[in-house]
């Protein structure tokens, strides 16, 4: 809907309402000299002119003489239109980055979402959870861990995906193939491995960053965020792009409203570094929520600094709590202490 649909409907939320005026008082200084859209001179009258001021374009001339006549009668209109004009383009800035803020701050869905067998929330560190090239699902450490029975409730030997019981490769070159045949079935966990293996050259992947990006373009597009991540990193490091700390800041954004609680804490560290301590609070608590336990340590060092309260810091420990407290099962626990590699907060 159009700001003018809502001056209209009447229904303009009050900020809207301020371009509507705008907009309404311009409308109506034009057609003063522009009856029915004919062009008429603001001098002389005569229809047909299109000499135009070029300082505010709102008005116009038969000709040169015609403008210079009436220069020092159209001064006071001129610096008006321009003023007008300039509060609507800033005011047009602030409610763009009102709706930008309103979307950055909402809070984010949870990383990973749950664990499809435990149901439980799957953990932020990366021992905390696995990959399954087979049926591509992430299963929690706990899962991942525990036995596997057959029909007959007998434990398989072999080890088999939990989740679809397919037997786990039998290397690390099966497991990737797996991975590649899923990246072009449109994976996007897969796809963004890939470009994580090209950008390391790791796996017998030659390092290739522009190839890398690509791929992480294209899991960032079929929503695995964490993919926008590494794209504003490459722009922070300029690897196989030009260094751009706002093209890095907007990946970053992409990613943290994507549920990304590193992306999510990088924007609160820019923010910091800016003075903006308020929008690094902002940053840094949903950070936490989402597990994010580097957030926590720096807002327990702003609070020991005196640049977050008391109430800021108990709110922040509250939030790992929560998060801990969805993430924390006797299984992933036991996974946990049996080996090293399981271990998930
Ligand atoms: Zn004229
Ligand atoms: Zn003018
Ligand atoms: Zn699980
Ligand atoms: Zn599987």
């Amino acid at each position: 809907m159009s700001t003018s649909d809502n001056c209209k409907d009447g229904v303009s939320k009050f900020k809207d309402g301020i371009i509507c005026d705008v907009n309404d008082k311009l409308q109506k200084m034009s057609t003063v000299n522009n009856k029915n859209d004919v062009s008429v001179c603001a001098n002389c009258g005569k229809e047909g002119a299109n000499n135009i001021c070029n300082k505010c374009k709102q008005v116009k001339y038969c000709n040169a003489v015609c403008k210079k006549v009436h220069k020092k009668k159209h001064k006071k209109d001129c610096e008006e239109y321009i003023r007008l004009a300039t509060e609507k383009h800033n005011e047009k800035l602030r409610l763009a980055a009102d709706l930008h803020d309103e979307k950055l701050f909402k809070e984010p869905p949870s990383q990973y979402g749950d664990c499809p067998i435990c149901f439980l929330r799957l953990p932020l560190p990366e021992t905390g959870r696995r990959y399954k090239s087979c049926c591509g699902k992430t299963i929690c450490s706990g899962c991942n861990h525990a036995p596997v029975y057959d029909n007959q409730g007998n434990e398989v030997a072999d080890k088999k995906c939990p989740f679809c019981r397919t037997i786990f490769p039998k290397s690390v070159e099966e497991g990737t193939e797996r991975e590649k045949k899923r990246a072009e079935n449109g994976d996007s966990i897969a796809i963004h491995s890939l470009g994580n293996y090209y950008r390391d050259g790791k796996y017998g992947f030659p390092q290739d960053h522009t190839k890398a990006l690509e791929l992480f373009h294209q899991a960032g597009e079929l929503g695995h965020s964490i993919a926008y991540n590494n794209i504003g990193f490459a722009y922070l490091n300029g690897e196989g792009v030009e260094v751009d700390k706002k093209k890095a800041v907007h990946y970053w954004e992409l990613a943290a409203m994507g549920g990304v609680a590193q992306a999510r804490h990088n924007l609160g560290c820019i923010e910091r570094d800016a003075g903006n301590i308020d929008r690094a609070q902002k940053h840094y608590m949903i950070a936490i929520r989402g597990g994010n336990d580097g957030s926590l340590d720096t807002i327990k060092q702003m609070y020991l600094q005196g640049d977050a309260s008391k109430d800021v810091y108990m709110t922040a420990l509250q939030a790992y709590q929560e998060y801990l407290g969805e993430i924390k099962s006797a299984q992933r626990d036991e996974a946990a202490t049996a080996n090293e590699e399981y271990r998930y907060y």
